[in-house]
Formats: C-alpha cells, structure tokens, sequence
C-alpha cells in the first residue's frame, strides 16, 4: 500500500495547478457575476490535455489513471467548481459509452468529444423523477428501423452547449412493464428543445437547463447496450462518476481552507492575529483533517476503479463525505471571514454558494446514505 503519487501523477497535477493559476482564476469572477460557462476555457484546458479525462488514448483521451482524473478535478474545482462541473459533463456523458457503447458507438462519438471539441450531456433528471430516477417518464416508443423519444429532462449540465446527450428513457411494451434503455441522441435532431439556462445560487460559471423531446426519430444504432439495461448502465455511470464530485467537493474545502488560513494569519483582532485564537485554530484543524480525510476516500474510491473493482459503497462514501466537508469548510470560511466573508469582494463568498450543490447532484447526500445503508445490510 502506497501514498505516494507518481512522478506522472505529480506532474499532471502541476499542470492543472499552472492552468488553474494562469488561465482560470485570474478571469473567474467575472464569468461567474455574469453567469456565463467559460467555454473557451475549457477548450483550452483540453489542448493541454486536461479534458475528457475518462476516456482512453485509442479514442483520442488523455488515457490517464483514475488518481490522476481526481487530481485534475481537484485542482480545477480548486479555482473554480462550475469550470469543474462544464468540464466534467463530457466525462459523464461518456461512461455509459465506455460501460455499454459497441465499438462503432465509441469510435464515432468519443472521437467527436475529443477530436472535434464536442459537448456532451448525461440526461437523467425529470421534473418528477429526480432521487426517485425509477418514476421517470420519458418514453421511446418502437418504430421501424428505431424509436420515437418524447419527454423532458431537466438540470441537465452543458445542455445548452451539448452535441449530444446520453438519455436514459422506458420503451413501453404491452405489459407495462418498464423497460429503461439508454440512447445517444443528436441536438440537431428535429424535435429537440433546450430550455432556458438555469439561473443558479451557485455554479454560475456552468450551464443548467431542461431539454425536451417531441417525438425525435433515435435510430436503433444509437441504442446502448440491450433494451431492459439502460437503468444498470445509468447506475454503474454514476458509480464511476460519484468519486469525481468528491474531487470537485476536496477542491473546494481546500479552497476553503487555504482562504481562511491566510485571513487568520492576517485579520488583527484584539491586538492580535484571530489565528492566535484557540477557536479559530480549532475550525481550522477541522478543516485540514476532514479535507484530507476527504482526499482518501477520493483516492480509495478511484482506486477500485482503477483496480477494475468498482465499489457502490465507496463511491457513494466519497461523494457524501467530500461534500458534506466542502459545506462545512466552505461555511467555516465565511465565518472566519467575517463580516468580508459575507462581501462579494471576497473569495469564499463563490466558494460558499458553489460547495451547496455538492451535495445534491448526482445523487443528495440522503440518497448517498441509502444507497450505503442498502449496501451494508443486503
Ligand atoms: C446545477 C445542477 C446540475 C445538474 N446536472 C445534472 C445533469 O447533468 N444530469 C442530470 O441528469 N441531472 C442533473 N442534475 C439533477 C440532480 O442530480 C438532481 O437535482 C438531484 O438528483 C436531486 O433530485 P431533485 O432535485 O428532483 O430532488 P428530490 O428528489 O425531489 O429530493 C428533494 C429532497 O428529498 C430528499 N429525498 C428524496 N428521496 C429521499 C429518500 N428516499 N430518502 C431520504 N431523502 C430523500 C432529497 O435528498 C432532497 O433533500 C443537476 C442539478 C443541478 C441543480
């Protein structure tokens, strides 16, 4: 057992660090007070080979290891967490691919994520199915050669920019049994709306809308895997997913941290550094064990992963613990801060409204728990 990073880990992670440093903070608040996702950034970020990070080299991907995907995340989640989200999106999106894509499905769309620049978006979310994914309604009814798909998702990350998304929809049969199968679907296919971006309390610099289907012609080739397993494919997606919201949730509460540290050293008080105060030492020493903490279950997690082990149990600790931990950093923060913690002048004001949706997309913290509390007890 090593902790340890590599030679090639540490040197991934320095190039986000630089990129982070050099090409995101610098220019981040405006994005985020005019609400708009940064979509240059992100191209840039994968000239440098920081982008798509799940997927292979024989698809044109970084081809990195998963410790290395969650140090990439952490840092660029360090500087901004709605930059982390934009760029994440094409990763989810690309699991179920990766999980149940035949080889021509792979080639073709992979390729255009990471040849071409493309977007893609991961369509889960319904207006009525959110943490109760098994009442969604979208239905792809069977046609000659394909499928008709109707419904509408919702929350769903890059929509607006997506050149395709992954959808997880039921084929109704005769016995109203439900039949949940994936496709990959085209944005420029007739029949498809994007709804208005999503104005957020957080994650400004990202983009959230709804998109609606009005009988869009899917053909049978864009299918995932068999008809019955889209739910399966969907669940083991956001096993592979779920480590990768607590690399984004360790790079806010090490923000978070850092922020405050700093402050404390520098805020006089009482004739004195507040950091010379034991109940601001104590918060933060909360702060740096319970991100490190965070950051090992990160690691743990992405390491069965790598291991080919994936763990339903230790994806759902990480992303549960690391942002729970985000919150609380991100909430401590601003009360060492103060009454400035309150002011949009200051750095943990974004860091504060970004840490929320941590825990709740990709499944809330209370799904985490039932998902970890079935797993202990079947
Ligand atoms: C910015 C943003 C980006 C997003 N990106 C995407 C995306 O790219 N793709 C996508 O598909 N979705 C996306 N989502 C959707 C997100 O995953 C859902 O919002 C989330 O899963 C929760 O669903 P809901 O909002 O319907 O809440 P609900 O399911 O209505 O939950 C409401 C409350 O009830 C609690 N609750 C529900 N069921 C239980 C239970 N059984 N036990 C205990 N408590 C329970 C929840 O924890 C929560 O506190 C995004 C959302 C946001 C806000």
């Amino acid at each position: 057992m090593g902790f340890q990073l590599t030679d090639e880990q540490k040197a991934i992670r320095s190039l986000a660090q630089d990129f982070s440093a050099n090409e995101i903070t610098p220019f981040i608040k405006r994005y985020d007070e005019e609400e708009i996702l940064p979509l240059e950034m992100i191209r840039k970020l994968g000239k440098v080979g920081l982008s798509n990070l799940s997927i292979p080299e024989q698809y044109g991907g970084p081809g990195i290891d998963r410790i290395s995907h969650t140090l990439i995340v952490e840092e660029i989640a360090k500087a901004c967490a709605g930059v982390a989200t934009g760029l994440e999106a094409n990763s989810l999106a690309s699991y179920p691919l990766l999980i149940a894509g035949n080889e021509d499905q792979k080639r073709n769309y992979l390729t255009r994520l990471t040849k071409e620049g493309e977007f893609a978006s991961f369509a889960l979310t319904e207006p009525e199915a959110g943490s109760d994914v098994s009442a969604l309604t979208t239905t792809a009814r069977k046609i000659d050669g394909g499928y008709l798909l109707s419904g509408e998702k919702c929350f769903i990350t890059n929509a607006s920019y997506a050149d395709f998304l992954v959808v997880l929809a039921i084929v109704p049969n005769e016995k109203k049994e439900k039949v949940y199968s994936a496709f990959i679907v085209e944005s420029k296919w007739d029949g498809i709306k994007i709804g208005e971006k999503e104005k957020k309390l957080g994650l400004r610099t990202s983009d959230t809308a709804s998109v609606i289907f009005d009988q869009v012609k899917v053909p049978t080739a864009n299918r995932l895997g068999e008809e019955g397993e889209g739910f399966k494919i969907f669940l083991k997606a956001l096993m592979s997913a779920r480590p990768m919201v607590g690399a984004q949730s360790v790079g806010i509460a090490q923000a978070a941290y850092e922020a405050a540290l700093n402050y404390a050293k520098e805020r006089k008080q009482f004739g004195k550094p507040i950091a010379k105060l034991q109940s601001i030492q104590f918060i933060l020493a909360d702060m740096a064990m319970n991100t490190e903490a965070s950051r090992l279950l990160v690691h743990k997690a992405a390491y069965l992963l790598e291991q080919n082990a994936p763990s339903i149990q230790h994806a759902s600790f990480a992303k549960c613990f690391a942002s729970d931990t985000a919150m609380k950093a991100a909430t401590d923060a601003v009360q060492i801060f103060g009454g400035y913690g309150f002011i949009r002048d200051y750095p943990v004001e974004k860091i504060f409204r970004d840490a929320k949706i941590m825990q709740i997309y990709e499944g809330t913290n209370q799904i985490q728990r039932v998902v970890i509390a079935k797993d202990i007890l079947k």
